[in-house]
């Protein structure tokens, strides 16, 4: 009788971005190893939701009465634990694809991101662990070596033992399992002894995972309480519940912002509860990569970012959403095409801009944190949720010449400052407040106590002149040339109309097809001359923007202005009266509109105009 072959074991190495990351993990950050139990838990209860998933349209599983809970064990003289789920299982497949891989691109990027700034590095936190994907490698901060033994659901399965000390490579060799789901066993460190105690355990439970959905057994003994938070009354719900809550559903480590707690009935009848984080991802997530609200029906879990729910540019939210509207059976196709999502998903934008209107208004520095954080997505909104738009316009705030730096405006605050005359809202783009603060254009509003809007967030050159008006205030560029300003009385001090027309036919012909004109400034103050834009030419910032964006992009032509009443215009004029030819006339004349250039970022190469400044010197210091 031919003896049955022992199954082969496969080694396989790890990713070198894995490798990278359990270093960091288990060397040289600060972690916090009491994590490692809830990122466990934590996959234990998704597979266990998976599971409860396939099951309301498919019976012909493996073990489908089998009891779904999660069973800890642990052996306090051994050192050993054990974590065993009756969830979906994992195929050898999902072995080598899921566990040993960093599968978000956020993580790689943020990766990077660590190696090259030491400041970031000290700034990372072992709790961050669960947002990079591979929360399961927890476990290396308190073991040396980790068992998987998994089933997957699918009937006619097979089971495989994964196996890895954490220092570079994993082996797979497949077993004998009867039953579905998945165990994961180690003994403790000796330096871990202490987690090998049920009170300690249980303790942790308490701490992280009081929400799971499942019972959790600590050496056959349950140890957390099964509710649904969203289901309990508003009034009898614990901040410290809805904070460990929030902690439990986002991985985020730190208590959220606020939280908005909905129980909608009517035409569509659903619960929620959702949060607005204090702080960003500390990863450069697009607003698609997001996880937002979790989606339940009759407080079964069904999907863990209903994207359907919440337009992108919100999806800083994150929560739970239980509906009654969605069928018993409902799969994935059912909730994209379904009414009732579309119902769920008004009602949810639109409490969620109340409640931030209502936090702006009450609760300002929150309102400003939440804002410095998620202002790039809010904005999206603008331009993609036309029937919330005005709305949305409302919850904007912008750094203006009246606020300190860092400090921002509303808008509707900026129209409570107008004066009667006004009838315009004026702002200026560029890259920084400071350089902002700078700008010659501004002069002319200084002078006359005119507000304008300084822009240095960079979506905002794509978002506010798309706004167009507010409250019939027309919202305008003082880049632009048709700006309204009011004439300025006639000075005593400015070149007279001969003189100047003279000096300006110079400036046009040294200067050539550089410029679309050249004329005499009316906003100028205290410079001699600036750059604006024709009436139907882009603004500086957007034109450098776009060049940026498209490299042949041909910018449009400026308007130079010249300030008539400034001594240099003035010895200027002088120097024209001897001899319009004069090389340092034209040499000033290239300097000015070139310094011009400068000043708002679009100098090319700084290299002429250095020379030439040389030049100007040598002539300014000649005896
Ligand atoms: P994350 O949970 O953030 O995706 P992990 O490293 O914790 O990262 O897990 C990676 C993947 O391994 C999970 O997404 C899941 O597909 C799989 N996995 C982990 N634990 C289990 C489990 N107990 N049952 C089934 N699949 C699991």
């Amino acid at each position: 009788m031919a003896k049955k072959q022992a199954p082969k074991v496969e080694e396989f190495q790890y990713q070198a971005e894995l490798k990278q990351l359990l270093h960091l993990i288990i060397h040289s950050l600060y972690t916090d190893p009491e994590v490692f139990l809830r990122e466990l838990i934590s996959n234990a209860s998704d597979a266990l939701n998976k599971a409860r998933f396939r099951m309301l349209t498919d019976k012909e599983v493996l073990d489908p009465e089998a009891k779904l809970l999660v069973d800890i064990n642990i052996d306090k003289d051994q050192r050993t634990f054990s974590i065993e789920d009756s969830g979906i299982g994992m195929t050898r497949d999902d072995l080598i694809n899921r566990i040993g891989t960093v599968a978000s691109s956020g993580t790689m990027e943020f990766l990077r991101e660590l190696q090259a700034n030491k400041e970031q590095k000290e700034k990372l936190d072992g709790n961050l662990i669960g947002q990079f994907g591979v929360g399961f490698y927890s476990v290396f901060m308190v073991t040396d070596e980790v068992v998987i033994e998994t089933r997957h659901i699918e009937k006619d399965s097979k089971g495989y033992r994964w196996q890895s000390d954490g220092q570079g490579s994993f082996t797979i060799q497949e077993i004998d399992k009867p039953t579905r789901g998945t165990r994961i066993s180690f003994t403790f460190k000796e330096d871990k002894a202490d987690f090998a105690e049920s009170f300690r355990i249980n303790h942790i439970i308490k701490k992280y995972s009081n929400f799971v959905d499942f019972p959790i057994q600590v050496n056959n003994e349950t140890a957390n309480q099964v509710e649904a938070l969203w289901h309990k009354p508003k009034k009898d719900v614990k901040d410290e519940e809805l904070n460990e809550f929030y902690k439990f559903i986002s991985n985020d480590f730190q208590d959220p912002l606020g939280h908005l707690q909905l129980s909608i009935e009517g035409a569509v009848n659903f619960k929620a509860l959702l949060f607005l984080p204090a702080s960003a991802p500390p990863m450069v997530l697009r607003p698609e990569d997001m996880t937002s609200v979790q989606l339940y029906s009759n407080k079964v879990f069904i999907q863990d970012n209903a994207k359907e729910l919440i337009p992108e540019y919100l999806r800083f939210i994150k929560g739970v959403v239980d509906t009654e509207d969605l069928p018993l059976n409902v799969s994935r196709e059912v909730t994209q095409n379904s009414p009732a999502m579309a119902k769920i998903r008004n009602t949810i934008v639109s409490k969620v801009l109340g409640y931030l209107a209502d936090l702006m208004k009450k609760e300002p520095e929150k309102y400003d944190t939440f804002f410095d954080n998620f202002a790039q997505m809010l904005k999206m909104g603008v331009n993609s949720d036309y029937s919330n738009r005005e709305k949305i316009i409302d919850l904007l705030k912008f750094e203006s010449t009246v606020t300190d730096p860092g400090k921002k405006t509303s808008l509707k605050n900026y129209l409570s400052r107008m004066n009667e005359e006004q009838n315009e809202i004026y702002y200026l783009s560029g890259e920084s407040r400071k350089s902002l603060d700078r700008n010659p254009n501004l002069e002319y509003f200084k002078k006359h106590d005119l507000e304008v809007l300084l822009l240095s967030d960079p979506v905002d050159i794509f978002v506010v002149p798309t706004i167009g008006e507010y409250e019939g205030k027309k919202i305008k560029s003082i880049d632009k040339a048709d700006i309204e300003v009011k004439e300025e009385e006639a000075s005593e001090d400015r070149l007279n109309e001969n003189l100047s027309t003279s000096l300006i036919e110079v400036f046009k012909e040294t200067l050539g097809d550089k410029v679309e004109d050249v004329i005499e400034s009316r906003r100028l103050v205290s410079s001699p001359a600036t750059l604006v834009v024709g009436k139907d030419g882009m603004d500086a910032q957007m034109e450098k923007m776009m060049k940026m964006m498209q490299k042949d992009f041909a910018g449009s032509k400026r308007i130079l202005e010249i300030n008539t009443g400034h001594p240099l215009i003035k010895n200027l004029s002088r120097l024209n009266l001897g001899s319009s030819t004069d090389p340092l006339l034209r040499q000033c004349i290239l300097q000015l509109y070139e310094g011009s250039l400068l000043q708002n970022g679009s100098l090319a190469s700084a290299s002429e105009y250095i020379d030439r400044m040389n030049e100007i010197m040598v002539a300014a210091t000649q005896e």
